[in-house]
């Protein structure tokens, strides 16, 4: 049998930021009507946690297709010539079991977490939200980035980065790609000041984002963290905020923005108001006044990265584009 190898070039044209919004609305309300199936990760740690093997199983009926994201995840990479996340999506039919295709699961995670935080935003965050902050530097930094500034009238960003050369090269290389003023800041706290919209997405395992920093009707997108281990909202911060999760079950057992506090008891699982899905399904309201400050935390979920291969591959079959393979399945 033949597989399709689709490459890293070939991701974005196949998988715009606006298209994969729509994937991931569908895949989302598909996840919690309970026609798709998402076990929670299983992550393989090296000695020392220099790295990780990251392995993403999901199902999907609507789709007809099953698969599995497995990537290694090397922070040290940053600076390096090698991507922080590095791997494939594998994604299988359902009526046979045969693999389909073979795509590159750098930059699928590289949209399909900022375009899942679009649709975030579109729900959540204030209709004339137009200050942007971006906490990082890194591959999510960009992404994001593109994303706000499609679902949002933004008028000022500002960036931050642990590293300031990084946030000033984000800048300079960013303003070109989008013609457009970006500002480096020199502290989170200056860059979040009166934001409406703020980004954080770092590998920071401390908060890097403190809750006496945000303004009233903020919206926040919590992306860099997705182990228990690590955060990047200080316990105020989420305490201040309506949150709203990709997943509820990944949250209870995933992120550190949400263990950390709730671990302090100072919330509980009460605290976590809806999943985006149960929004888009109109099953449960979003934001409910300008005042309040809403919190989306992201995870990443395996139904994102199979509904962004399932994309992938129907418009490179249709484009001709990717590479077929033969590899084997067949019965002889
Ligand atoms: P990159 O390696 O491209 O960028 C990493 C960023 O994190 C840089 O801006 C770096 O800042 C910053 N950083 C690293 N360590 C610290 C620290 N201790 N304190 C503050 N900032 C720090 O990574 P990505 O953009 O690909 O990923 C960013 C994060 O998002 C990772 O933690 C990753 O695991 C997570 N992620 C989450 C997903 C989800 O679905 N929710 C999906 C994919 C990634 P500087 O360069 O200035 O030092």
């Amino acid at each position: 049998m033949e597989i399709l190898v689709v490459n890293q070039t070939e991701v974005p044209t196949l998988l715009p930021m606006n298209e994969c919004m729509t994937a991931m609305e569908v895949a989302l309300k598909s996840l919690t009507r309970g026609a798709a199936t998402n076990p929670l990760r299983q992550i393989l740690w090296l000695p020392e946690k220099v790295g990780a093997l990251g392995m993403m199983p999901a199902y999907s009926s609507d789709l007809g297709a099953m698969g599995l994201k497995v990537i290694g995840v090397f922070p040290g990479n940053q600076g390096t010539e090698y991507d922080s996340h590095q791997g494939a999506v594998l994604l299988f039919e359902t009526k046979h079991g045969q693999l389909q295709a073979m795509i590159d699961a750098t930059e699928i995670t590289a949209i399909r977490t900022a375009a899942v935080s679009g649709v975030a935003t579109r729900l959540l965050a204030r209709a004339d939200a137009k200050d942007l902050a971006v906490l990082g530097s890194g591959v999510q930094a960009r992404t994001h980035l593109e994303a706000m500034l499609l679902v949002r009238p933004i008028e000022r960003v500002r960036v931050w980065s642990r590293t300031p050369d990084h946030a000033r090269s984000f800048a300079e290389r960013e303003s070109e790609r989008h013609s457009r003023e970006i500002e480096t800041m020199t502290s989170a706290e200056g860059a979040v000041e009166g934001a409406d919209v703020i980004c954080t997405t770092t590998a920071a395992s401390e908060p890097i984002l403190q809750g006496d920093w945000l303004s009233s009707g903020a919206h926040i997108n919590a992306v860099g963290s997705s182990v228990p281990s690590a955060r990047e909202l200080d316990t105020a911060a989420v305490v201040r905020s309506r949150l709203f999760v990709d997943r509820k079950e990944s949250t209870l057992n995933e992120a550190g923005d949400y263990l950390f506090p709730k671990n302090e008891g100072v919330i509980d699982e009460n605290h976590i108001i809806a999943e985006i899905g149960e929004l888009l399904l109109d099953r449960h309201p979003g934001r409910e006044s300008d005042e309040e400050i809403t919190l989306f935390k992201s995870l990443g979920l395996a139904v994102e990265d199979l509904a962004s291969a399932s994309w992938i591959y129907e418009r490179a079959r249709e484009k001709g584009l990717g590479k077929m393979i033969e590899l084997g399945g067949d019965r002889h």
